[in-house]
């Protein structure tokens, strides 16, 4: 039997990385960061919830890297650089294969975005995955829900609504190839935490945030604490490869209201728009202009010719589904 203790020491203390910003990592009371002198720290939280926000079942390496991915994700969202994390776990069962494999997803991201684990808690439970990521950047950078100027472009980075195609697939509302199903499902399993892009834009976007429960509705919190309107233009959505293939009505509604993507909606003045295609082109990701702030409240949809489109769509609430 492995003790909580074993587990710890096996699965998440075993892998150090040697990183001056980490002054003290898992064993203490604490962990202890050394901030970057004059750095601001950002700091988030994201929990996923076994049926909740993925299926029982769900293959352990790809669950390791998407639950740090949407947590990176949102320090991608604030143009923060990824510090460290901590990792607070219940899980059913101390099952070895289990857990070899969900570490293994979850420590490849974060090498990849230098990010340590620096700590965590390890309980027995119904499977939840809680992780606080750490990230820092310089004071006054941050890309924050609350700077959309009127007049700013919106722009997207990425392709949105293949991860909410895969859901489709896997709920049999639309019939897919099974080569496209995998595609579709490998942007839901699979997320990219959009980084570079965050850093990037510091600067040069005003308002930015990543789009985890749909397009529209996370749009709509830039908008209220912004205090703005917007325009849309619905068919200028970067439809994911696979959405692509699919009828209008699904594009329209999946890139609008699919959520899951973890692309980031960012606002930017017109007068940076050569620097934010460079931004895009720098860091290789995709960046999609897709509509304007007004100061008319609300948000309008617009088809290609510019016409108002009205769409019964929502965005995910967790206290609004049944
Ligand atoms: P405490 O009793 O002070 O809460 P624990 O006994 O729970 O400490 O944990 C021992 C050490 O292992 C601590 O440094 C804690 O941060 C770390 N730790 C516990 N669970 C995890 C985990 N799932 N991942 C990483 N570190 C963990
Ligand atoms: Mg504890």
């Amino acid at each position: 039997m492995l003790s909580e203790f074993d587990l710890i020491k096996r699965y998440f203390a075993q892998h150090t990385v040697s990183d001056p910003r980490i002054a003290l990592g898992i064993g203490d009371d604490c962990a202890l960061i050394n901030p970057t002198p004059g750095m601001q720290l950002a700091i988030s939280t994201d929990m996923l919830v076994s049926g909740r926000h993925f299926f029982p079942d769900a293959d352990p390496v790809m669950l390791g890297h998407k639950c740090l991915a949407v947590n990176l994700s949102d320090l991608a969202a604030m143009g923060a650089m990824p510090v460290a994390f901590t990792l607070a776990l219940s899980l059913p069962e101390a099952n070895p294969d289990w857990l070899e494999k969900f570490s293994h997803g979850l420590f490849a991201l974060a090498d990849q975005h230098q990010c340590s684990l620096i700590g965590g808690d390890t309980t027995k439970g119904p499977l939840n995955i809680c992780i606080t990521v750490f990230g820092e950047l310089p004071p006054g950078s941050a890309l924050r829900r609350d700077a959309a100027q009127v007049g700013d472009d919106i722009w997207v980075s990425g392709t949105l609504g293949d991860a909410r195609l895969a859901l489709a697939g896997y709920w049999k509302e639309i019939k897919l190839e099974a080569a496209e199903h995998s595609q579709a499902a490998q942007r839901m399993h699979q997320p990219t935490p959009r980084i570079a892009l965050g850093m990037a834009l510091r600067g040069i976007a005003n308002a930015a945030l990543d789009i985890s429960d749909g397009l529209i509705g996370d749009l709509g919190h830039i908008l209220e604490r912004s205090d703005v309107g917007a325009s849309l233009h619905i068919d200028s959505l970067p439809a994911g490869p696979v959405l692509s293939q699919q009828p209008l009505a699904k594009r329209r509604e999946f890139t609008l209201a699919g959520g899951d993507d973890y692309e980031l909606c960012f606002t930017a003045p017109p007068a940076q728009r050569a620097a934010v295609i460079a931004a895009g082109l720098a860091c290789a990701t995709a960046v999609t202009r897709i509509g304007c702030i007004e100061q008319q409240k609300g948000l309008r949809l617009l088809d290609d010719f510019g016409q108002p489109v009205s769409l019964p769509l929502s965005s995910f609430d967790h206290f609004a589904t049944p």
